[in-house]
């Protein structure tokens, strides 16, 4: 095996994936006095929403309110930042979400990092758990069963120039897919129903003068009439987000299978595209304003909603989210409606927005995955059922629970704390100090 030139560094604290809730834990880590490492695959930040060009940040407004923000701090830098660029997208998109232009986004992640005093490294796959002895940890990751506490200490990372060890008493899974946790062998489910698959598409040239909603309508139109004709089996939407006169960004493929495994996932990315180039012919031929367009993009990776959740210290369910239940350890809020994109072949808008629910808590238990230590868990896979996923797994949510995991794992490893036995009234009031909301009004 070659080893980096990097290997064998030390830090506070190690944060794998640079999605919303990596970068929020990396910067919120590092300006709580940690040092703090980030490793990302890519060569950018802001994980499938700039992979993918997504433009909206869903949860940062209460969906039931939309003047009310229900996540601050590090979340309301970052869209301070990408305004400060220029970014803003919002204009005549759906008032419900904060919408902001994906190439200003990933300049305001390096800038925030940067400022923070974070170590990034681009370009750098993680691929293993390190334990005390410095050799991984694997045992219990293919059963999925472990019962007995490892504690992790650093990672294994593939870099441009060979392997390298990176050590930290604390580490936090920012992956999007809970992948340390599998490492790690700590436990997770797949649900059986995992949600669709997207390959998102930018489309250029397309007839000025239509805001968002008269694109979603003109898109709807010709693709339903397509689907009862019976030249498509099934698509999503489509949702529409409306960057500039003339260019639009698609949500509408929908493709299906477990994007934990390797063929199948490679399978759905070529359908994936397939089924973008049958949905662009479609709408060219179907919509009159649409007749002259091209695709400017198509997402550069298959996009997943659901893959591994942890089985934490705490399950968010559905019916928690519903009564917004109360919880002493609340250390981030919700609102998004239960989002679940669905496999059963259904095609158009799924109900789900009909009746918005108020801001409800989420407790520092779901963070903390069962049976590991020195691992925290934020964004897509915290612990939650399946139905309750469908609402915590965007990336507003992420955002506040990357920053509360990130300050979390700099208290754990300023005080040789493990995370489980985290005082949640400190992490709170910390989180607090950097103007988090910690608790639904
Ligand atoms: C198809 C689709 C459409 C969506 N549309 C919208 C939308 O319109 N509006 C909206 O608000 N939300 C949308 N979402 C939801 C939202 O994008 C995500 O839920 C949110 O970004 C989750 O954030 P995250 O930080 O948990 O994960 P991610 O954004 O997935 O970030 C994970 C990061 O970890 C990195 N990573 C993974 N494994 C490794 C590894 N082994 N080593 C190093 N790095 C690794 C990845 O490269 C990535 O950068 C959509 C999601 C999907 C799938």
């Amino acid at each position: 095996m070659i080893k980096s030139s990097l290997d064998n560094k030390t830090y506070d604290i190690i944060v794998c994936g640079a999605g919303s809730a990596g970068v929020a834990a990396a910067c919120s880590a590092a300006k709580a006095g940690a040092r703090t490492l980030l490793l990302e695959r890519h060569g950018y930040g802001g994980g499938i929403l700039t992979a993918a060009m997504i433009h909206t940040f869903d949860a940062i407004k209460s969906c039931a309110d939309n003047s009310v923000d229900i996540v601050a701090g590090f979340a309301r830098e970052l869209v301070a930042e990408i305004h400060a660029l220029g970014g803003d997208a919002t204009r005549d998109n759906p008032p419900e979400v904060v919408c902001v232009h994906p190439e200003m986004h990933k300049i305001a992640i390096d800038r925030l990092l940067a400022r923070a005093g974070v170590d990034v490294l681009y370009h750098a796959c993680v691929c293993d758990v390190l334990s005390d002895a410095g050799t991984a940890v694997t045992a219990n990751a293919a059963a999925n069963t472990a019962t007995a506490n490892n504690r992790i200490t650093g990672v294994e990372a593939a870099l441009r120039d060979g392997r390298a060890r990176f050590h930290a008493p604390v580490i936090i899974d920012g992956t999007g897919d809970a992948e340390l946790a599998l490492h790690a062998g700590a436990p997770f489910d797949i649900a059986p129903d995992i949600q669709a698959l997207t390959c998102h598409f930018r489309l250029g040239n397309v007839a000025p003068g239509h805001d968002w909603s008269e694109w979603e309508t003109i898109t709807r139109r010709a693709l339903k009439e397509a689907h009862d004709a019976g030249e498509i089996k099934v698509y999503g939407g489509p949702w529409i987000i409306r960057l500039a006169d003339g260019e639009i960004s698609v949500n509408a493929t929908r493709v299906f299978g477990n994007p934990t495994d390797p063929s199948a996932l490679s399978r759905a990315e070529q359908e994936g595209r397939a089924h973008m180039l049958q949905i662009w012919n479609i709408l060219r031929r179907r919509a009159p304003a649409l007749k002259d367009s091209y695709i400017l993009s198509g997402s550069s990776q298959l996009h997943i909603r659901e893959s591994r959740i942890i089985r934490g210290e705490y399950v968010l369910t559905e019916e928690d989210i519903r009564a917004c239940k109360r919880f002493d350890d609340s250390i981030a809020v919700g609102a998004w409606p239960v989002d679940i994109h669905p496999v059963t072949g259904f095609s158009g808008v799924h109900p789900h927005k009909e009746n918005p629910f108020a801001p409800y808590e989420i407790p520092y238990r779901c963070l903390v995955p069962l049976a590991v230590d020195g691992l925290l868990v934020a964004g897509k896979p915290i612990s939650t059922t399946h139905r309750a996923h469908g609402s915590t797994r965007v990336p507003g949510t992420s955002l506040a629970t990357g920053q509360a995991a990130g300050v979390a794992a700099t208290l754990c490893a300023r005080d040789g704390t493990p995370p489980r036995a985290l005082d949640a009234k400190k992490l709170r009031a910390a989180l607090l100090n950097q103007n988090a909301i910690v608790s639904a009004a």
